[in-house]
């Protein structure tokens, strides 16, 4: 096992591997920008080192800083965490060449998957469903018409480098198409540094469904079932919950099946999610794969009783799975808020000192988070500052046990989305069940 592990993140996902390396006896390095000083993370880890100024490109982004850093302190391993470099193929390919354990999959794997054009393509090949689109990237505008007559419109745009929920756009002729196409390229530039764009079928009333996977270095592949991430805005999750109301056991197993089976023929090891639509008749597609932990990752942790943050580590220091999937139950119902620093009806974000906090406790809640009373939300990273998660024996109970607890969470000093989040629970359509990917569109008029 090993002996030290730098964390290359922030926020409440540092704090939640720092957690999990304590727990198997493993030191930690935190590493922060100067703004994260007195960031919960950094207290936490028994060593901390500071890579640069505020801005992510400077500090979480730096490799050379960050390999430094790891240098220094001498660690085996870096755990990546989500966002920043957790699907950087270069920084992984750089920590293998300084014989630094990368806690995920292989360099060339990411590589793939962080293609989504190519991740498309190798998953149909390895036998899995995918969204109705064109064969590969776009390269002009003739070729754009050509498809998205083929492939019917409404379509959608996307840009093969894209991720967060950026770098998509909907046409539903072909003024817009044209429109859409060239604007999309030079976002996906602009963004991404690359303005490779692909064509998709645009669903229309799909739900997002997700299925975790674990595969250790010795080929053997498990799911942990699904999480039904339908509840957006702009396509970036609000609510995440499992096992999806819209998934029957039947269903369950296919979608597992499928996942296991592409995870096996790419050589996937570590933690994954495999994301699909699920559409109104029940056909699902492969949408596209993130090669790292998930943030709605809790959720499969309550009804799995498992820790995917320690089968990380355990998978990238050699450890084979520890059970199979016929060992592997399901319990209860389990539901994710996610909580941002932003003002509830606008959206925009809220960072500034945190005066007064009461977080939510009692039966059946987990609070994954960095802020304590005092801090200050910097305005440089990502709006998240709370995941609240509930577990309970149905849904029914787990919606209710979530209003219990986000009615008694007290945040004051920035606004917060927990009031969006309680009438989102108030909804008729949410409690039962009955919704797609469009669900805020709706909600918000
Ligand atoms: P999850 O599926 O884990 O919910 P998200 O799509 O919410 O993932 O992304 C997790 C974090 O990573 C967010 O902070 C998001 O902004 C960031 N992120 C993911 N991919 C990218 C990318 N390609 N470019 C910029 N940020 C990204
Ligand atoms: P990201 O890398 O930003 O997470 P995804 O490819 O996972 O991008 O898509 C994000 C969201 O956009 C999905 O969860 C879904 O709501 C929506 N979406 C993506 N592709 C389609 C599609 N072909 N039809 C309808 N909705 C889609
Ligand atoms: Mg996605």
């Amino acid at each position: 096992m090993f002996k030290k592990v730098l964390i290359a993140n922030r926020g409440e996902i540092a704090c939640r591997v720092i957690w999990a390396c304590r727990e198997l006896g493993i030191k930690t390095v935190a590493v922060h920008s100067e703004a994260d000083r007195d960031a919960l993370h950094v207290r936490f880890a028994d060593e901390a080192v500071c890579i640069g100024p505020p801005p992510s490109a400077q500090s979480y982004l730096n490799i050379p800083q960050i390999i430094s850093a790891a240098e220094i302190t001498n660690v085996d391993a870096i755990h990546p965490g989500y966002g920043f470099l957790s699907e950087n193929p270069h920084f992984a390919e750089v920590c293998r060449e300084c014989n630094i354990t990368f806690i995920g999959p292989s360099p060339e794997v990411i590589r793939i998957m962080g293609d989504k054009s190519e991740a498309k393509r190798t998953m149909k090949a390895a036998g899995a469903p995918v969204t109705p689109g064109s064969e590969g990237l776009i390269e002009d505008e003739e070729t754009a018409i050509k498809e998205a007559g083929r492939i019917g419109y409404p379509v959608l745009i996307k840009a093969t480098a894209g991720g967060g929920g950026r770098g998509m756009r909907v046409a539903y002729n072909q003024d817009e198409l044209l429109n859409a196409y060239n604007t999309a390229r030079a976002e996906a530039e602009a963004a991404f540094k690359n303005s490779g764009v692909y064509l998709e079928k645009y669903i229309a009333n799909p739900r997002h469904i997700e299925i975790q996977v674990l595969g250790d270095n010795r080929g053997n592949v498990i799911h942990l079932g699904e999480r039904e991430c339908s509840i957006q805005r702009r396509h970036q999750k609000l609510i995440e919950e499992s096992p999806s109301p819209a998934v029957s056991y039947e269903l369950r197993q296919e979608m597992g099946r499928v996942a296991v089976e592409a995870c096996k023929r790419i050589g996937y090891s570590n933690a994954g999610t495999i994301e699909f639509l699920l559409d109104e008749d029940g056909s699902f597609y492969f949408m596209e794969m993130n090669t790292r932990i998930q943030v709605e990752h809790p959720v499969t942790e309550m009804v799995t009783i498992d820790d995917l943050v320690e089968a990380q580590i355990r998978i990238a220091a050699g450890e084979e799975l520890n059970y199979t999937q016929d060992q592997l139950i399901f319990v209860g119902h389990a539901i994710e808020c996610r909580v941002n620093a932003e003002d509830p009806d606008t959206f925009t974000p809220s960072p500034g000192r945190i005066t007064t906090l009461n977080l939510p406790s009692g039966a059946g809640v987990r609070v994954d988070t960095a802020i304590y009373d005092g801090y200050f939300v910097p305005p440089y990273y990502d709006s998240l500052i709370a995941k609240v998660v509930v577990h309970s024996r149905s849904r029914e109970r787990a919606i209710a046990r979530m209003r219990r607890a986000l009615e008694s969470m007290v945040v004051e000093g920035v606004k917060t989305t927990i009031p969006l989040h309680l009438k989102i629970l108030n909804d008729p359509d949410f409690i039962a069940g009955n919704f797609s990917t469009r669900f805020m569109d709706r909600f918000l008029k």
